[in-house]
């Protein structure tokens, strides 16, 4: 009995030891620090400082509910938000008399929002994406148990047109819901809104509603040539888009925004807390909206459009110095994101490129420098000229 309690007691102790050194501050704050600035393959951008926004750190900060509805809980920073989505609006070529929307956790509740808003409209509508399309369109369809379709993709990435055609001619009595791409998460790619019009007319679709994807290309493509047309001047019925993404910042955000008569369909008062409940979750963060604000505040719409010119030469570069080594390199129009074929699992791994299939990608965020980029064709260099001799 005694052995025990002192086997017991012994592995308690070590226990311990290892739980004291993984809770040194110090040592997550350094791994994140050093692991943050080597990644090339994520859409993150990384040249921000919100260390003035620290002492919000000590207080309660919570936007519960509707970003225009005051609460009783009143310690928000709804104000902030009503800017973001002010905006986000007038860049997607509206204004807050038309459109509405909220700060959210990210992209994927964004889309979760818009397409919930979709079926919230019909009887038993059918989904409509590529497959392309970011992994967790399956899990929000789940959710919300929507009946769907997988349409498939051009090798860049895009919609297959005929494809979609071909499905829809075969549900032409059911409404349609379009999950769009504008940008997808592997490469950049995006469907054509003109083209999916066209065939929404071929088909004769009477009943059917358009969610834009932008996780990634919705802070980017207002400022771009060619402007990839999917904004509210296209009738588009929701977008969403990721804050943390081009933007950039220590946490994860988004902005979804939607036509007004959407959100007015599913609006529901609460009086525990005095304030209208449109949003998924209850308690929202308080904080990213401030941090979006800033941004928008410090660098406005000129800082967006130059942002995003530098990171385009910064890919162009990339594409250029992987072709130069002789590695089979290409992006989609003006795009940021770099697709090449994979190279090894040790170099995927030590510059955090994602990859699928036989492909990996580059995407030229701010924050990126180039002898970064530098640094990983050497390296990739090297990996090609041992293979050869091997
Ligand atoms: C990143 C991404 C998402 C998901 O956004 P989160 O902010 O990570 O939730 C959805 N769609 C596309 C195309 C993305 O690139």
């Amino acid at each position: 009995m005694v052995y025990y309690k002192i086997i017991y007691g012994v592995i308690t102790f070590v226990k311990n030891i290892k739980c004291v050194k993984m809770k040194s501050i110090e040592d997550i704050y350094n791994r994140i620090r050093e692991n943050s600035t080597s990644f090339l393959g994520y859409p993150l951008a990384k040249d921000f400082d919100f260390s003035e926004f620290a002492p919000f750190l000590n207080l309660c900060i919570n936007n519960v509910g509707d970003p225009e509805s005051t609460s009783t809980l009143a310690i928000d920073t709804k104000d902030a938000e009503r800017e973001v989505v002010e905006f986000f609006a007038k860049i997607l070529s509206s204004s807050i008399d038309e459109v509405w929307g909220y700060v959210t956790n990210g992209g994927t509740e964004g889309n979760l929002y818009g397409l919930y808003l979709a079926r919230e409209n019909f009887n038993n509508p059918i989904v409509y994406y590529s497959e392309s399309t970011h992994y967790s369109v399956k899990k929000n369809l789940h959710l919300l148990n929507l009946k769907n379709i997988v349409v498939r993709s051009q090798k860049n990435g895009e919609i297959d047109y005929n494809d979609l055609k071909n499905l829809l001619t075969l549900h032409r009595d059911k409404p349609a819901i379009f999950f769009l791409n504008i940008g997808t998460t592997m490469t950049e790619a995006v469907d054509d809104l003109a083209k999916i019009k066209e065939i929404i007319r071929e088909c004769a679709i009477k009943d059917y509603y358009i969610h834009c994807d932008a996780a990634f290309l919705g802070a980017i493509a207002p400022f771009v040539e060619p402007k990839p047309r999917f904004d509210f001047s296209e009738d588009v019925d929701s977008i969403s888009i990721s804050g943390h993404k081009f933007i950039g910042g220590p946490i994860p955000c988004g902005i979804v925004l939607t036509k007004r008569k959407h959100r007015n369909r599913i609006v529901n008062s609460v009086s525990y807390v005095g304030t209208l409940d449109t949003t998924i979750t209850g308690s929202r963060n308080g904080l990213t909206p401030l941090l979006l604000w800033s941004f928008i505040k410090k660098h406005g719409e000129e800082g967006l459009m130059k942002r995003a010119r530098k990171s385009q030469v910064l890919a162009a570069y990339t594409e250029k110095r992987l072709k130069e080594i002789g590695v089979n390199a290409w992006r989609n129009n003006e795009a940021l994101t770099v697709v090449f074929d994979k190279p090894s699992d040790d170099l995927c791994a030590k510059y955090q490129l994602a990859s699928e299939n036989a492909i990996a990608h580059i995407i030229c965020v701010p924050g990126i420098r180039q002898e970064q980029i530098d640094v990983f064709i050497n390296d990739y260099e090297k990996e090609l000229f041992v293979n050869d001799a091997s």
